[in-house]
């Protein structure tokens, strides 16, 4: 377990020089969730407020293999080389089982994991969705008021991940594979609803062609959908990380989006929107926790749960008797 003899004054300091390894131990501070440390965090994030909030938050998500390390590679050594500072983080649900996770590794990134204007940080692991999402949106305080002025949050393709990161970032790109024919048969509309973007990756040599076609295809899905934003027609584009090629033309869009969506206030309102969600989600999470650890819920929790399972009560009248005995009454 990490130890944490900085000060606060230290970590918020050293944070705010943009000094990488105090950088590396907030965010560790954040991911702790030993009570001391989450105080002491929620201290450092609050004196750290003020001086995030600027970045580009950008999400970025696609099936393992779709070539998301190879991708945040390429664009992301073109943003330092314009000058902007870069953090990739990194929101992977299945590290909390494996303990360890794939996304984020640094191995995957080989050059911008030495680039001094690049910070990099595979996903929390331990613990609910819930936990990695908080982590995660703190660290995002911390990387911002370090002074990264670019924000990439990469995940895999599974709803409840991408969901949790769409919450979180102002724009939300979705990474498909050449060849959608097939894919589109089975892709989710819920991915089409939170996609600010697509972008048919690997469109490069034989793959040029198919990527083509999926990108009509993905164009036509899109078409018949209502855009979460009537000032934005989610794009749909091709690229091919490995090379390079339509990166810069991609950040453009994604430029487009901050510029237009700042001046007609959909930015502000969309994270506001987060904050408060987030606010609410808190809360359901540790309600949630408290009933599950309430000592008169846990010693009524066999035998509800052995009636509810063999009929002898309802789930409704059992849920009534847990609430009951957390302190909660029906009206
Ligand atoms: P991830 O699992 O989504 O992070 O995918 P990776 O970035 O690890 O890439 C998976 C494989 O696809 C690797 O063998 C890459 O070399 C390859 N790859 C990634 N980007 C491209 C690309 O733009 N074009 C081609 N042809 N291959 C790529």
């Amino acid at each position: 377990m990490a130890r944490f003899v900085l000060s606060l004054d230290d970590l918020v300091n050293g944070v705010l020089a943009g000094d990488r390894a105090v950088v590396a131990r907030a965010i560790t501070l954040v991911e702790s969730r030993r009570a001391d440390h989450q105080r002491l965090a929620q201290e450092m994030l609050t004196r750290l407020l003020p001086h995030a909030g600027r970045a580009h938050r950008v999400g970025l998500s696609g099936v393992p293999g779709v070539g998301k390390s190879t991708f945040i590679e390429g664009l992301g050594c073109r943003l330092t080389a314009r000058g902007h500072r870069v953090a990739v983080l990194a929101v992977d649900p299945s590290s909390s089982r494996s303990g360890g996770s794939i996304l984020g590794d640094k191995t995957r990134m080989e050059r911008l994991s030495v680039d001094p204007n690049a910070f990099i940080r595979p996903s929390p692991s331990g613990g609910r969705l819930g936990g990695v999402g908080r982590a995660t949106r703190e660290t995002m305080i911390v990387v911002e008021a370090a002074g990264y002025d670019v924000v990439l949050v990469e995940t895999v393709g599974t709803g409840q991940s991408e969901t949790l990161v769409a919450d979180m970032v102002d724009f939300f790109l979705v990474l498909m594979l050449p060849g959608a024919g097939d894919e589109l048969q089975g892709i989710k509309k819920g991915i089409l609803e939170l996609a600010d973007m697509i972008a048919v990756n690997k469109a490069d040599g034989p793959n040029r062609d198919k990527a083509a076609l999926a990108v009509s295809q993905y164009r036509a899905a899109l078409s018949i959908m209502t855009p979460a934003h009537p000032d934005w027609v989610p794009p749909v584009v091709s690229c091919a990380g490995l090379s390079g090629e339509g990166l810069d033309e991609l950040w453009e869009k994604v430029f487009e989006y901050r510029t237009r969506m700042t001046q007609n206030g959909a930015l502000q309102a969309r994270r506001q929107g987060q904050q408060v969600d987030w606010m609410w989600s808190m809360v359901e999470d540790r309600l949630k926790d408290a009933v599950h650890g309430h000592p008169e819920v846990r010693a009524l929790l066999p035998v509800l749960t052995e009636a509810v399972t063999r009929g002898g009560t309802t789930a409704t009248l059992a849920a009534t008797r847990i609430l009951e005995a957390f302190g909660v009454t029906a009206e």
